[in-house]
């Protein structure tokens, strides 16, 4: 005596894609079970470890719904239509029928299970299947970390015994149930979902690890910076420790500054003596027009720590002097020069040279600009390549010179990409190239520069000749452009 089983959709894999199937009449438990011994696994489906029918899944005989009825021990007779109804939203498996399905066939544990299997020394792997930034922000100390979208490629190279106890979570407990399935599939014998993930971990104030030297403030703003391989946290850690001069709060200066303090370079110094005038504002763009009058120094740290509250900006509202050179530059890692005069172009370089601190050097006139690295012994210095400024009058003044205003944000940006680059130890520098653009013709040519072997500066085994009378040298304090 037999009567007919209708198999669901999402349970005909089961049923070796029958969409009926015959099986021995009695009770609808009865007829689950015989069902069970022609379609292995759909037990399972349809009822509970207690037995009773899963709360996603209706069963009809002839029509009727069996809790009508008498439940499970409703009797089927010969002939009769029993349907497996399964909770379907919109013609795809509904996701909540899914999930609950899951927890159903997947083994989880707790979060103090998690904690205990730990305490005892219990051997097992825990895998973390949140996506990398999610891990970033922190994470389960000990734990390996595999994306769910790498889970199956990178598995077997983790973790190669199909034997070994897995435990995987992911924030909150969803993805790992998923996760799990599929290490079941894969063949892993002993894998379990743990409840309630990370966030459940942090509740429960278990410890968490965040890599070094970032918060999780911290790993929000500089999440593009974590995410380049060759950048990552221990990179994002070197900018935020690291320590640049600007000389200039003006056109390259500014650029520069506001990119550096974005990038998150911990401590931005400024040297700069002038206030904030109207003529600045077409390219100094740190600057705004209800600051003119006001230290340029003081609105730049301002417009910068807008930006990133997280960095110091150190302001220094003097005009650098041979006399306060050893002061101001003690303690930079690198200085970034965008001055507007020779006297100052060759004291920097001087100081840089005597303090062995590499100076990222940008210069623009009109529609020109160019950029390079001078850092000693590596490559040449400012002296190396002009030993002396022109004399006054061959250069033009900064009045009559003037400049293109987008121009210095090219070359400043190009400063503060050597900048970044020399604070990482990333990529090639210009150290020893001059690079030199046209905005007209829109080219970029390259100069290989060379050491001069007799500079009375930077040559080996030359004695730093001293600070000179700078002004007195160029014989003009402002005999190059105005940037
Ligand atoms: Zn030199």
């Amino acid at each position: 005596m037999t009567c007919t089983v209708r198999i669901p959709t999402p349970l005909r894999h089961l049923a070796g894609g029958r969409d009926a199937v015959e099986v021995a009449d009695g009770t609808v438990a009865d007829v689950l079970d015989h069902l069970d011994r022609e379609c292995d696994g759909i037990h399972d489906r349809i009822r509970d470890d207690g037995g009773s029918v899963r709360r996603f899944v209706n069963v009809f005989v002839d029509g009727d719904d069996i809790r009508t009825l008498e439940g499970l021990s409703t009797v089927v007779r010969e002939g009769a239509v029993v349907s497996i109804v399964p909770a379907i939203a919109g013609g795809a498996p509904d996701w909540r029928a899914c999930l609950e399905e899951l927890k159903s066939t997947v083994p989880q544990v707790t979060v103090a299970e998690v904690r205990s299997m730990r305490e005892r020394g219990e051997d097992f792997v825990l895998i973390d299947v949140r996506e990398a930034e999610e891990n970033r922000r922190g994470r389960i100390p000990g734990g390996q970390h595999i994306s769910r979208g790498f889970l199956e490629m990178k598995i077997e190279e983790a973790v190669p015994d199909h034997g070994a106890k897995i435990v995987v979570h992911c924030a909150g407990g969803v993805r790992s149930l998923l996760a799990a399935q599929s290490l079941r599939r894969l063949g892993y014998a002993d894998v379990s979902s743990m409840a309630g993930g990370f966030e459940q971990w942090q509740r429960d104030g278990l410890p968490v690890e965040v890599p070094a030297g970032l918060d999780e403030a911290d790993m929000d703003r500089y999440q593009r910076h974590i995410s380049i391989p060759e950048v990552g946290v221990q990179g994002q850690v070197k900018l935020l420790e690291s320590r640049v001069l600007l000389i200039g709060a003006g056109g390259l200066g500014c650029p520069a500054g506001y990119y550096l303090a974005a990038a998150g370079v911990g401590t931005i110094g400024i040297v700069d003596g002038d206030v904030v005038d109207l003529t600045n504002l077409q390219r100094q763009i740190l600057h705004t027009a209800d600051r003119v009058g006001m230290a340029k120094t003081e609105s730049a740290r301002r417009t910068l720590v807008a930006l990133n509250p997280g960095i110091e900006v150190v302001p220094i509202h003097q005009r650098l002097t041979s006399a306060n050179v050893g002061e101001i530059f003690d303690g930079w890692d690198l200085v970034v020069d965008g001055s507007d005069n020779f006297p100052t172009r060759y004291l920097v370089n001087d100081a840089c040279v005597k303090f062995g601190i590499p100076c990222v050097h940008g210069s623009v006139y009109r529609f020109e600009g160019q950029v390079t690295v001078f850092k000693t012994p590596e490559g040449p210095c400012y002296r190396c390549l002009y030993p002396e400024p022109p004399p006054p009058g061959m250069a033009p003044s900064c009045a009559d010179a003037g400049v293109l205003g987008v121009l210095p944000g090219v070359i400043g940006l190009l400063e503060a990409v050597e900048a970044v680059k020399l604070i990482l130890g990333l990529g090639d520098t210009l150290v020893g190239r001059l690079l030199q653009y046209d905005a007209l013709r829109a080219e970029f040519r390259e100069l290989r520069i060379r050491r001069d072997p007799n500079c009375a500066y930077c040559a080996e085994g030359v004695e730093f000749p001293g600070f000179i009378d700078y002004e007195h040298f160029c014989a003009s304090s402002h005999s190059t452009v105005s940037v």
